[in-house]
């Protein structure tokens, strides 16, 4: 097998995966649901892809963003940005998710 290094994910890959399940379950979208718009919009990607995206197992690249922005309504760039939230200011203490926008901390580089 290839030698692939897993590269921990960063902070604008972190936003992400926090940003869909944040948006996705402010739209009460389903797995399925979000599956079958990609597929509509040409970019399938499986159901356990978007879960492993969500806690951040899998990386997304530009094509996953772009439709992912698409299907979800927003702007590509916006959903790597910390969401606005006056609770945890998009950075909720380590170990910790934030009970207003569901942003979790970024885990400590380990
Ligand atoms: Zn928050």
């Amino acid at each position: 097998m290839a030698d692939i290094k897993r590269i921990p994910i960063g902070p604008l890959g972190t936003n992400v995966a926090n940003n869909l399940r944040r948006i996705r379950e402010q739209r009460h979208m389903t797995y399925t649901e979000l599956v079958k718009q990609l597929a509509a919009i040409g970019h399938p990607i499986p159901i356990l892809g978007v879960r492993r995206i969500e806690r951040r197992e899998r990386r997304v690249d530009a094509d996953d963003l772009a439709c992912l922005a698409a299907v979800l309504g927003v702007d590509p760039w916006a959903l790597t940005q910390p969401p606005q939230c006056d609770a945890c200011n998009g950075a909720p203490p380590a170990g910790f998710t934030c009970n207003a926008c569901g942003t979790s901390a970024v885990p400590s580089a380990a």
